[in-house]
């Protein structure tokens, strides 16, 4: 057999931010499809326009890029099989439907909503599984006449043959549904809009797609969609090859959400963390690259990507881990990239507003932060003190400074820096450890406290003596002396 060409799809339906499981499918579809050299596609599942919205759409497309997702099929980049918008497409689910019923793949369903609840609810009664039964698949064409004489709106159904249908999931092995469990599903609703299985499986046809990664919650609807293939006059041997990916659990082990993790993609955003340790961590929820490596590049992450080393066990959200990725990914950075992530958060703060002066600052200071933070919004806080125009101790950290021995601490420090020669952090360290910690015997948490909340107004800082060099002199002694 021909190999064919890789071509893997992520397909979203923005109907919020994306969020923590969604990117986890994207960034394996990427991964995969670079890994092979194939074809990375991605396609806009927006037939339900109430809930997926041109807003949602848009930071769709800017959270892939900013996550450097990059599609080679797709919106804004186009490609030989689109529009990439279900909802630009959907003469093809019609023409499709119709030609299912011409057919007789599949049929005219009349059942009105309150029969269908009538049906659920004696399946229910009698324990049987839930699904359509079948009323309208035979229908004569005097029962036709009729329905279509009570104004009723038909849906399209499609026929599930009896038998069951099985596939190989490249995660799972071998996975088989009995139909008696798969009832005959809904194609095209009452006002002609196509329904989600119609769809996804066109659309996969019609954009050659070889390879489904997916979540493992759209597992059970495979068989429904090899039913549509099988309509389309598809060979099995050119049917796509599914592979459902674990789920993604919250940390106490239940559905990701919310509460035990899960936020969007944006949330992590403006949290600070960087793409590459999103990615670096999502990568790892599900599949591991061997050799107990955790710290990986995007391009080890193509390298390195198979479907072989997806788990199909659920994979567990662990925040902590996310955090300490997101710090290796910050010390890894250069001084200059380390100012492109910074300054938005700088600016956006209030801490900066970007002039010269102020950007030679912030290049000095970010080396003494790299090795303490991990996430950029801890930028602004802890720098905070070499930019206020109006210098104030926080109103938490007053109290730890407003003792008689801190008085004390502070009085000797205001002393000995005055008649201090050049204006370096050793020699601040020098004649300050001499003072409080050999002059006054004090523990050194006790003394360079004192000093720290004074001069940056915080207990939480940068290290103290070269804050107090990157402040200068004159501010550093002002702002000790305003605290006596
Ligand atoms: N549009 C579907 C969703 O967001 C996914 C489609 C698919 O991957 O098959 O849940």
């Amino acid at each position: 057999m021909d190999k064919k060409e890789v071509r893997v799809r992520f397909a979203p339906s923005p109907t919020g931010d994306l969020h923590v499981g969604n990117i986890r499918t994207a960034l394996f579809d990427w991964a995969y499809a670079r890994h092979t050299g194939g074809t990375f596609i991605f396609r806009i599942e927006d037939t339900d326009r109430e809930r997926v919205t041109d807003e949602y759409i848009q930071a769709a497309i800017d959270t892939l890029k900013w996550l450097g997702l990059t599609w080679d099929e797709g919106p804004e980049v186009g490609g030989p099989n689109g529009p990439y918008l279900q909802s630009q497409r959907l003469d093809l689910y019609a023409t499709w439907a119709a030609k299912f019923l011409e057919q007789k793949d599949a049929y005219k369903c009349y059942c009105s909503a309150d029969e269908l609840e009538a049906v659920r609810e004696a399946q229910r009664a009698a324990n049987q599984a839930p699904g359509y039964n079948g009323n309208c698949r035979d229908l004569s064409a005097d029962q036709i006449v009729k329905f279509e004489a009570e104004g009723r709106k038909p849906v399209i159904r499609m026929r599930m043959p009896d038998g069951g249908t099985t596939f190989t999931d490249l995660i799972r092995g071998e996975v088989s549904f009995d139909h008696n469990f798969v009832p005959d599903f809904v194609l095209v609703r009452g006002d002609g809009s196509p329904l989600y299985t119609l769809a996804v499986a066109v659309d996969d046809v019609l954009m050659k797609v070889t390879h489904v990664l997916r979540g493992e919650d759209l597992l059970s609807s495979t068989p429904r969609q090899i039913r549509v293939y099988q309509a389309m006059g598809v060979k099995p041997e050119d049917y796509p090859v599914f592979a459902h990916l674990p789920f993604v659990m919250g940390q106490d082990n239940t559905k990701l959400s919310k509460r035990n993790g899960e936020v969007s993609i944006a949330w992590y955003r403006q949290a600070g963390y960087l793409p590459e340790a999103i990615c670096n961590y999502l990568a790892l929820l599900g599949w591991s690259p061997g050799d107990d490596l955790e710290n990986i590049s995007m391009k080890e992450l193509t390298e390195l990507f198979t479907v072989e080393r997806v788990h199909s066990s659920p994979a567990r959200f662990d925040m902590k881990k996310l955090e300490a990725i997101n710090g290796d990914k910050i010390r890894a950075l250069t001084i200059d990239e380390f100012m492109t992530w910074a300054l938005p958060f700088l600016t956006q703060a209030g801490v900066i507003s970007g002039t010269p002066e102020e950007l030679a600052l912030v290049k000095q200071a970010l080396p003494i932060i790299q090795e303490r933070i991990t996430t950029l919004a801890e930028i602004p806080p802890m720098l905070k003190f070499l930019f206020v125009k109006e210098f104030a101790v926080d109103a938490d950290s007053l109290p730890k400074i407003s003792d008689s021995q801190s008085k004390e601490v502070l009085k000797v420090s205001y002393e000995q820096l005055q008649s201090l020669g050049d204006w370096t952090h050793e020699s601040i360290e020098g004649v300050l450890r001499a003072a409080l910690i050999d002059g006054m015997a004090l523990k050194p948490r006790i003394a360079f406290g004192a000093v720290r909340i004074a001069v940056t107004g915080s207990h939480i800082s940068p290290p103290l003596f070269e804050s107090m060099q990157l402040l200068g002199r004159d501010k550093s002694l002002a702002r000790i002396k305003a605290s006596l």
